[in-house]
């Protein structure tokens, strides 16, 4: 049976809400189980300087509705070399640590794999707006992101129905589309553009002339920041169209506020079983939820198997256009 009677949870990589829920299950679950919790300030970075902090009953408390994470977060390029992880490891040695929780995307998740690798017991938490995450249905922060994009672009849409506009939005996701499919379909949105499915703009502004022919006054496309930008989209559509769009790009406000209910059940459920499984000597794997269940899969699924949109939701931006 491994030792574990010290556990350590970080955040790091792109910070998403929901994170401080999860931050909070961690810590809660270690001491319903009489283990501590040690929180790491700033992810790898703060691991390498021995930057820990106590994380009792009380520095978790009233954090799990807030966005952001406690913690803070930071991309740390020693935390690549061998000797920042040597360091990292010392630290966590010298502070007896027994056991790791990351929370992050698959960079994290990276960083997270080389620790097992040399022997020191972690497991992951998928936290990301971007929902790229290969084993979970659902990363935490994906959910607030879609209502915060939602809440902004219903406000756009009032006005692009006033003025019979053309509106381009241009929302996050890195190189994958799953939040701009997710906020397509939930807007309404007429089109959505996502690096997964390639569209033309010739193919676009031919489909733009036959809607418009058909009698449609104003139209919203939802573009994912992975295939080009709001900006270019506009000139292009000038120039193939001679189209006048208005662009708005949402940029960080989706990384940013109160979590939804959902995000913060996710991230209870996660951090609460992440901790479980570390004590029972579980290690090398990240937390998912598959089908509403909370299962284990190998962290390195996370980057070596291709996550795709879903054809339902595809074909449903078809169906409803
Ligand atoms: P995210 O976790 O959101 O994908 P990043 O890709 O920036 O964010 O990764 C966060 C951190 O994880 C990096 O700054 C680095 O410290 C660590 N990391 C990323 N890739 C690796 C790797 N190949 N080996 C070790 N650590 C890594």
């Amino acid at each position: 049976m491994v030792k574990m009677e010290r556990i350590a949870v970080l955040t790091s990589g792109g910070d998403s809400p929901g994170m401080n829920a999860a931050v909070r299950a961690v810590a809660r679950t270690c001491m319903f189980n009489d283990k501590e919790c040690i929180g790491v300030k700033r992810g790898y970075e703060g691991l390498i300087e021995g930057d820990f902090i106590t994380l009792d009953h009380a520095a978790v408390g009233g954090i799990i509705h807030s966005g952001g994470t406690i913690l803070k977060t930071a991309r740390s390029e020693r935390f690549k070399t061998p000797e920042g992880r040597e360091e990292a490891l010392a630290q966590m040695k010298k502070a007896g640590i027994d056991g790791l929780v990351v929370i992050g995307g698959d960079g994290s998740f990276h960083g997270a794999k080389a620790l097992h690798d040399m022997g020191f017991p972690t497991i992951g938490i998928p936290g990301t707006i971007d929902n790229d995450i290969t084993g979970t249905d659902e990363t935490i922060g994906f959910d607030t992101a879609v209502n915060t994009a939602l809440d902004a672009i219903m406000k756009l849409r009032d006005t692009a129905t006033s003025h019979e506009r053309l509106f381009v939005v241009e929302v996050m996701g890195r190189n994958a589309g799953f939040l701009a499919l997710e906020v397509a379909v939930a807007t309404g949105a007429e089109y959505v553009v996502v690096p997964e499915l390639p569209l033309s703009i010739g193919d676009l502004t031919k489909r733009l002339k036959s809607s418009y022919r058909a009698g449609r006054s104003h139209t919203l496309i939802i573009l994912a920041e992975g295939v080009m930008t709001a900006q270019e989209m506009r000139e292009q559509l000038a120039d193939s169209g001679g189209y006048d769009a208005r662009v708005t790009v949402l940029g960080y406000i989706q990384r940013g506020g109160h979590p939804t209910s959902f995000d913060v059940v996710l991230a209870t459920r996660m951090g609460a079983f992440a901790t479980e499984n570390l004590m029972i000597g579980k290690s090398g794997m990240m937390v998912g939820n598959i089908n509403h269940k909370l299962v284990l899969s190998p962290l390195e699924r996370a980057w070596s198997e291709h996550k795709s949109l879903s054809p339902e939701m595809l074909s449903l931006m078809n169906k409803m256009n």
